[in-house]
This record gives C-alpha cells, structure tokens and sequence, in this order.
C-alpha cells in the first residue's frame, strides 16, 4: 500500500490536463487517445504530486500526532456505488456519474466538527479524502504552537521537513488530495 498525494487545486496546463484524464477514465475502460490521457497527467502532475510508502505516512502521522496537527475521529461512511457494474458506470448518462463524484467528493472533504487539524482517519487509507485547507492551516497552526524541542526533534528527519514543506505549500492551493 501506499499514499499518493495531489495538490487539489493545480494550476494549468496541469489542470486541464488532469481533467481530461478524469473524464476519460468516466467514458473509457482503456483511454483510445493519443498521447495517452494518464501519460500527459503523469508528466504534468508530478510537480504538484507527493508519495509515501506505508512507513513513511506512519512515521509523518506519528510526527502529526506528537504536535497536535490531528485528531483521532471516525469517518462517515462513502456512498454506495449505484451502478450495476462498469459497464453500467461507462455508459450511464453523464449526469448519473456527476452525481456520484459529487457524492464522494463530498464524503472525501468531510470534516469533524469542533475538532482542530486534520483527521487521522484522512491519513491512514487512500480514501480518497480532500484535506482541505483550512484543516491544513489549523495543523501548521499547532505546529507552530508546540514545543520547540519536539519541533527540532522531528526536523532532524529530512521526510519530516519534506512533509512540513509539502503543508505549507498545499495550504494555498485548496489543501491535497490523498489517494
Ligand atoms: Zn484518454
């Protein structure tokens, strides 16, 4: 398993890119274009995307956790699939899908109320879950509020210094994606 992080708002051409390949994907088992949808979205994505291993989102969770950026909730469940099958999915109206990504795009921003941060539970699957910006300047928020000694404990990590850059960046593009 592993995590693959996105910034949920990319600037163009990534942008457009990306949505091609999200409407292709709703239409088409196999993407029929060339060049391939997923090839232009993998190339221009990149620069806005971050990957974790298994270990590697424990060991951020766990640096997360130690400075009060997340708090333990549990999720609110997605909603059913009401398609009878991909076929079913590729071939519905458009509108039928629409409503379905709406759905799961909102389950995947839920929030808790009166918590503060992140919700663990948007860090330990590959959901999909939005983590929204607010939640992301809450957690930064924290950061800057705890102990300074834990602080330099946890920068002596390059993933950990990564993982604070890639907050701080994402904090002004709508939050990430994690998938
Ligand atoms: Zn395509």
């Amino acid at each position: 398993m592993s995590y693959d992080l996105e910034w949920a708002d990319l600037p163009e051409p990534a942008a457009t890119v990306r949505a091609r390949f999200e409407a292709c994907c709703d239409l088409n088992e196999l993407c029929v274009h060339a060049p391939p949808c997923w090839e232009e979205y993998e190339s221009l994505g990149a620069a806005y995307q971050f990957h974790l291993n298994i270990a590697g989102m424990a060991s951020c969770r766990d640096g997360m956790r130690r400075t009060g950026m997340t708090h333990q909730a549990t999720p609110q469940p997605f909603p059913a699939w009401p398609f009878d099958g991909i076929d079913d999915w590729h071939s519905a109206a458009q509108s039928r899908r629409d409503a379905y990504h709406e759905a799961e795009r909102v389950a995947s921003a839920q929030t808790v109320a009166g918590r503060t941060g992140i919700p663990e539970f948007k860090l330990m699957s590959n959901g999909p879950w939005l983590v929204g910006a607010r939640e992301i300047d809450e957690a930064l928020r924290c950061y800057r509020t705890s102990s300074q000694r834990l602080r330099a404990e946890l920068e002596r990590d390059a993933l950990w210094v990564a993982w604070l850059d890639w907050l701080g960046q994402t904090v002004s593009h709508g939050g990430f994606t994690v998938r």
